[in-house]
Parts: structure tokens; C-alpha cells; sequence
């Protein structure tokens, strides 16, 4: 399957995209992850985009495109691929399209989550990270087993910079600006399917439906 998850931040993307994977085996892009690498390694590329991610803007077009262009051409993307956080623009919903004429492949689904802002700003300010592995815990609804280390690869867990209040809002709003007119986007392709929960069974049903 090839499918593009749509939605803002702590609408469920992350955690759809890896539960899908794990049904499917479709590889899981996330280009948040694929940023927070290059930062936490210190390249070139994680020096440019540092603030930007910190204060909840997006990366420059032309840096994601190009990231993108590598990465779907990868040979473990021939059977399909999940897209987590690609694109978030129009101007890269246009370089996808030509990857994907590239390719000579069509997207299966573009797999809009549709979640109320009071959920998603709790959820986001609850969230927490492993800073190795990138599992997702939540203070509230999934805490770690032990608190500060990650249940699966023992690494620690931390709130991110971009999920406090301030940051938050502005991630909301730059989704809001930049990224809510690729619904419409996919609309008018025909390929938008909208489903207002996050829970993976019903999601399931839903993509198998419309498939
Ligand atoms: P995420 O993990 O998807 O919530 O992304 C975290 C941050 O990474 C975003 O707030 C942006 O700063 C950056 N980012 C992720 N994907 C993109 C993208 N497609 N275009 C521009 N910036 C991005």
C-alpha cells in the first residue's frame, strides 16, 4: 500500500503509520524522525533545520523535497510506503506527484485523521518520546513501565522541545495555514479518505473499504 497520512500534529499519524506497518509491512517514513536524526547526529543538514523545528515551523521545502526524492526511491519503497509528516505543503504534494510519475506508482489512499483540537493539544502536552527508538508514551493514557526509560530499547524518554504549550500552538496554526489545503488537494484527486478517529481497528476497516 501506498498511503499518505494526513492530519495535525498528535492526530494519531505516528502511531496509525507504525500499527499499519506492522499489519502490512509497508515501510514507515516519518520525516519528523528523519529530521530529528540529523540533529541529534549534528550533520550539516541537523544544523540548518535546528530552530526551525524547535520553534514549530516547517524545514524548507527544497531541504524535504530533496530528502524525500532519496528516500522513496530506496528499493524497500518498490512494494509500498506509509508517509508520516510528507507532504506538508502543496509545493511538496507536487514534487510527490512527480516521484510518483517517476516511479511509474500511484498512491493507494491519502488517509486524512480528523481529531478535535482540545484532544490533540492534551495528548501532544502529555506526549513523551524515546529518544532512541522513537516510541510514543503518554504520561496519562500509556505511561512507560518504568518511568524516564523506554519499554522497548531502554533508551530515555523525554518530553520533545516542540510539545511544549507555546510550541504546540504554533505547530497547530502553521498546520492550519500550510497544510489543511492539501485535503482539499486530495479531494479534487479523489483520493482523500476521512475518518474521524485515531483508533487503529476502525482505521483498518475504513482504508480496507476504501482500497
Ligand atoms: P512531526 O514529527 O511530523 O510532528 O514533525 C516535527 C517537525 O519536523 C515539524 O514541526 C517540522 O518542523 C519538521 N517537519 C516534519 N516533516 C516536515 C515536512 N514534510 N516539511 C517541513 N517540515 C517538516
Amino acid at each position: 500500500m501506498k498511503i499518505i497520512l494526513l492530519g495535525p500534529p498528535g492526530s494519531g499519524k505516528g502511531t496509525i503509520s507504525k500499527a499499519l506497518n506492522r499489519h502490512d509491512g509497508s515501510v514507515q517514513i516519518s520525516t519528523g524522525d528523519i529530521l530529528r536524526s540529523a540533529i541529534a547526529e549534528g550533520t550539516d543538514l541537523g544544523k540548518k533545520i535546528e530552530a526551525a523545528m524547535s520553534s514549530g515551523n516547517l524545514v524548507t521545502d527544497d531541504l524535504v523535497i530533496s530528502i524525500m526524492e532519496e528516500r522513496l526511491l530506496r528499493d524497500d519503497c518498490k512494494e509500498g510506503y506509509l508517509l508520516d509528516g510528507f507532504p506538508r505543503t502543496t509545493v511538496q504534494a507536487d514534487a510527490l506527484k512527480v516521484i510518483l510519475e517517476k516511479t511509474g506508482s500511484k498512491l493507494d489512499c491519502v488517509l486524512e485523521l480528523v481529531i478535535p483540537r482540545a484532544t490533540i493539544v492534551e495528548r501532544l502536552s502529555t506526549r513523551r518520546t524515546c529518544v532512541q527508538c522513537s516510541e510514543i508514551y503518554n504520561i496519562k493514557f500509556k505511561p512507560a513501565k518504568v518511568d524516564g526509560t523506554c519499554d522497548l530499547c531502554g533508551g530515555n524518554i523525554v518530553q520533545r522541545e516542540d510539545e511544549t504549550q507555546a510550541v504546540i500552538e504554533n505547530r497547530l496554526e502553521v498546520y492550519k495555514t500550510k497544510t489543511a489545503p492539501l485535503v482539499d488537494y486530495y479531494r479534487k484527486e479523489g483520493s482523500l479518505l476521512s475518518v474521524e478517529t485515531s483508533d487503529f481497528e476502525p482505521v483498518l476497516a475504513a482504508l480496507k473499504a476504501h482500497i
